[in-house]
């Protein structure tokens, strides 16, 4: 896969790359990324990117045409790609578009805005509009970090062990289930009993109810979304009862026909 990212500042992108797991998987062929420069792309002597708003008001715009040639040139090879605006108008970046985008591209271009943002016309060259949450930042690159980086590690070859992607929190709707290692006792404070133990069906048991009991309580949004097994819902009505005890007629129940 190739991520091309469209920035004015590409040295933030290369200093995350060149760190790291990602810094490995493209050093090893899993994915590539390109750094485009909008400011080559620029054709007057001040290299200059934006301009003061039409109509007034506060802060700068980028302009319309050196994102535009830059696109001209990487669209010379003819390849598909998937392009991105970052912008916090857009629609909100999760995990199941990080899963959509790893397996439906090959080639995903990001492109960063600056200042109030990019002239309104860039819309009509992308394919969608991405924020990665309701706030706001100085800029698009990390943004387009954040997407790289929850793509690239979807791909095989990025993360050494796979089973690590598929276990966690989102990928399964649900939030991931407390980790430790050693030692077994810090501080007073103890490693739970049953992963001790060695055995798996309890250890795989512990786990899927630890990991309902954190997203009932920090997100009981996702639980909506997602389809409970009957070892599910026995499981709920058991953290039920350990966190509120015995009676809980008076409570709504998470069953399957909620869900
Ligand atoms: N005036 C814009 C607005 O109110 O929506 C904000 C512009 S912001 C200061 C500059 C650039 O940062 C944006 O063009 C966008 O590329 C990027 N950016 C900022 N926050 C973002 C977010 N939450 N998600 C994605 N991109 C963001």
């Amino acid at each position: 896969m190739r991520f091309e990212v469209l920035t004015i500042f590409p040295n933030i992108i290369k200093a995350y790359l060149s760190e790291g797991i990602l810094k490995r998987a493209i050093e090893r062929g899993v994915f590539e990324v390109d750094i485009i420069n909008i400011r080559d792309f620029t054709t007057d002597k001040h290299r200059q990117v934006d301009d003061y708003p039409y109509g007034g008001g506060a802060g700068m715009v980028m302009k319309p045409e050196p994102i535009f040639r830059a696109m001209d040139h990487l669209k010379r090879d003819g390849k598909k790609r998937y392009v991105l605006l970052l912008s916090p108008s857009g629609r909100v970046f999760n995990q199941a578009l990080a899963e959509e985008y790893a397996e439906r591209f090959e080639c995903l271009t990001l492109i960063s805005g600056r200042y109030e943002g990019v002239d309104e016309r860039v819309k009509t060259i992308v394919d969608d509009e991405v924020s990665i949450g309701d706030y706001v930042l100085t800029g698009g690159e990390l943004p387009a970090l954040v997407i790289i980086d929850a793509v690239a590690r979807l791909l095989p070859g990025t993360v050494g062990d796979m089973m690590s992607v598929s276990e966690e929190s989102f990928t399964s709707g649900i939030l991931e289930y407390p980790q430790y290692t050693r030692p077994a006792e810090f501080r007073g404070l103890k490693v739970p009993e049953v992963l001790l133990s060695g055995n798996h069906e309890e250890i795989r048991r512990w786990r899927r109810k630890e990991a309902l009991r954190k997203t009932l309580n920090r997100r009981p949004d996702l639980l909506e979304k997602i389809k409970l097994s009957d070892e599910d819902l026995r499981l709920i009505q058991e953290i039920r009862e350990e966190e509120n005890g015995p009676d809980q007629s008076s409570r709504r129940d998470i069953s399957e026909g909620d869900t």
